[in-house]
């Protein structure tokens, strides 16, 4: 088992869905990745958060063992979101974003996340994530994901980053966006090529495929019958992967496709609350007994 690295976004969101809200509570591309990964390998998590950070919710990371010595403090607020879903549930509005703590941020990786095998460079400035990735002495599987906002606001500094991920995760309007292709397919080939070598396209209630130089591969997303707020669904699916990956210290075609189902467990099981809260109750056992069915439901 190799240990994990997991940096990007911890924040405070303010959701709306079209049945219910929810203001002040945790989320960001690292707490979801975080805590979806600590079901599978050793996590450590690096990011920086403001003075209103609450101890409870350090507390929700340290109690699903996950080592919080990169996180920082400063001053000014947490990175703050709002935003609001359309009546599909599938596309969103981000009504507030403020960088805050973030802004102006130079990550100080302590030496216990400076030595981490694998790396989870999640959802922030391509900047923040080019600082982390230079911090880290030796990494063996680096995964890099990314959103509409940084290919609009930071291009130059994400082009820079894609050679040097192992596995590039992001969505399909995100990939159409990059890539300049309206078929998802040339898109995810196009993108491959660019990147490090692999790429995960994320179709959100359809699942998601994998271009890797061994071939292609998709996974069918778990049926989700309840389902409550879907922010971190994306994250979570990368945290998990690549906690998958870090346990069983394999990188190759065939364990990515293993990881994936796993993945697609485990954010099913995100969607169907806000925050983590359900899967913070729900446990490996939950995600194990999902990601038999999605093996059963895609098997002929
Ligand atoms: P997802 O639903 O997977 O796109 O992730 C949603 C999470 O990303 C929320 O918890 C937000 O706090 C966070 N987030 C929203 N916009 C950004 C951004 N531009 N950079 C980093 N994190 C963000």
């Amino acid at each position: 088992m190799a240990d994990l690295l997991v940096f990007g976004s911890i924040a405070y969101d303010c959701i709306e869905t079209p049945t219910d809200s929810e203001d002040y509570i945790l989320g960001g591309s690292a707490a979801y990745a975080a805590i979806a990964a600590s079901y599978f390998a050793p996590v450590k998590i690096a990011g920086i958060v403001g003075a209103d950070f609450k101890p409870s919710d350090l507390e929700r990371l340290r109690a699903r063992g996950i080592d919080t010595s990169g996180m920082e403090f400063s001053p000014k607020p947490t990175f703050f979101w709002r935003g609001r879903y359309h009546d599909n549930f599938n596309s969103r509005d981000t009504l507030d974003l403020q960088l805050n703590a973030f802004e102006g941020y130079v990550p100080n990786l302590p030496q216990s996340c400076a030595s981490a095998e694998y790396v989870l460079l999640g959802n922030i400035s391509p900047e923040h994530q080019k600082t982390v990735l230079d911090s880290v002495k030796n990494p063996k599987f680096v995964v890099l994901d990314t959103m509409n906002f940084w290919i609009e606001t930071a291009r130059a500094a994400l082009d820079a980053m894609l050679p040097r991920a192992d596995l590039f995760i992001l969505n399909d309007s995100e990939a159409k966006m990059l890539s300049g292709e309206r078929n998802i397919i040339l898109a995810g080939e196009k993108l491959a090529k660019i990147s490090g070598g692999a790429v995960i396209i994320k179709t959100g209630e359809y699942g998601a495929m994998l271009f890797h130089k061994e071939g292609f591969f998709v996974v069918p997303a778990y049926p989700v019958r309840e389902l409550h707020d879907p922010t971190g669904a994306g994250d979570s699916f990368a945290g998990a992967l690549v906690g998958y990956l870090a346990g069983e210290d394999k990188t190759d075609f065939s364990a990515i496709k293993r990881g994936m189902v796993y993945a697609a467990a485990t954010a099913s099981i995100t969607v169907e609350s806000f925050s983590c809260y359900k899967l913070e109750r729900s446990g490996r056992d939950e995600i194990e007994r999902r990601a038999e069915y999605i093996k059963q439901i895609s098997r002929l």
